[in-house]
This record gives structure tokens, sequence and C-alpha cells, in this order.
């Protein structure tokens, strides 16, 4: 069995050999060098390219060769490199070659390694989507939660204050009612205060 590289090509055209297109096949000529079908019917006038020896159109064979299972078509290689190329790129670039992708996989049933390229890169992005969301979601909790820290911390702020304010209120007060209660007291030395709870404390 002989087995064509997935890499030769015509030496005339430069175009891989094709399966696909009977013209694109390789055929030998008489000197034993082998060209496509398309080139050497179009050599004029038909002598070998590489040697320089005649045939004649009716001379050349076909080569019954096979090729690799492995084979990779050249579009999908052309594709996968790409792919390689724009898969972390800018998303415009990457969405124009992934449409270019899925409408060559629309044509082949094939597990290719390109539809396996494909299918892994779609779950990374969908990945990264996820991703990306939930640490959107994570800074709009941490800017609440300082919001919120901000606002405790100003009703502590506040709650101190006044505080502060009612407890210098009733020192006042206080005092106030102490002189006024000697005043009183003074004056009159014969008042009972009505309940002894109410006198202060150094009067007890
Ligand atoms: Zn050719
Ligand atoms: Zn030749």
């Amino acid at each position: 069995m002989l087995v064509v590289h997935p890499s030769s090509c015509c030496d005339i055209c430069l175009d891989p050999y094709s399966w696909e297109t009977p013209e694109c096949t390789p055929h030998a000529i008489p000197c034993g060098h082998i060209f496509c079908r398309r080139c050497l019917s179009h050599v004029d006038p038909p002598t070998c390219p590489l040697c320089r020896k005649a045939y004649t159109s009716e001379r050349f064979k076909k080569l019954h060769v096979d090729r690799p299972d492995e084979v990779v078509d050249p579009t999908e290689v052309t594709l996968l490199q790409k792919f390689v190329l724009k898969w972390d790129g800018p998303e415009d670039e990457l969405a124009e070659v992934t449409s270019e992708v899925n409408s060559w996989l629309s044509d082949t049933a094939d597990d290719t390694p390109l539809k396996k390229a494909r299918d892994v890169l779609s779950r990374y992005q969908r990945i990264r989507t996820k991703l990306e969301q939930e640490r959107r979601k994570f800074q709009q909790q941490e800017r609440t939660s300082r919001a919120l820290e901000e606002q405790l911390e100003l009703a502590k702020a506040r709650e101190v204050e006044i505080t502060s304010y009612w407890e210098q209120q009733l020192v006042g007060i206080h005092s106030f009612l102490e002189v006024n209660v000697l005043i009183i007291l003074f004056r009159f030395p014969t008042t009972k205060l009505a309940s002894p709870s109410c006198k202060p404390r150094y009067l007890q």
C-alpha cells in the first residue's frame, strides 16, 4: 500500500492532492514523476516539468494510493490555526473565526479535531462568562456592604453625639434642681419633701 502524506502536493500547481476532485488526484507519467491530472493535461508541449522527458496524454496513469486515516483536511488545519491564534483575542475577531468554523463544520458529520476544539472553546467561553458574572455580583455586594458599614459608622457617631447632648442637659437640670432644693430648705426650714427618694443623695 502506498500512502500519500497529508502535505504532499503537485509540483506544478503546488496544491495538495485531493480525493474529492478526480482532477487533483496524483497521476504518474512514464518517466516516473507524479503530478495532478489537471496540470498534466495542461502542460504544452507535454514534457515532464522535472526531467523534460516527453509524455503523451494517454500515457499518464492514475495512482491508486491511500490517504492515512488521520489525514486532516487542509481547510480544517487552516481553521484550527486561526482558532488557536484568536481564541483569547478580541471578541469580534473570535466571533468571525467561530462563524467560519461553524459553517465548515455544518458540512461535516465526523467528530473532527476542529469540532472538538470548537466544543472545548464554547465550554471555556461559557465558564468565562459565568466567572465574569460572579465577579461583578461579588463587587456589587462588596460596594453595598461598604455603604452599609459607612451608614452604621455615621449612626454610631450620631448616637454618641445625641447621648452626650442629653447627658449634659441632665447634668444641667440636676444642678439647677439641687440649688433650688437648697434655697427652699434654707428659706423654709420646716419644709418636708414629699418623698425621701426625691432628696438629692447628700440630703438623705
Ligand atoms: Zn497540479
Ligand atoms: Zn519526469
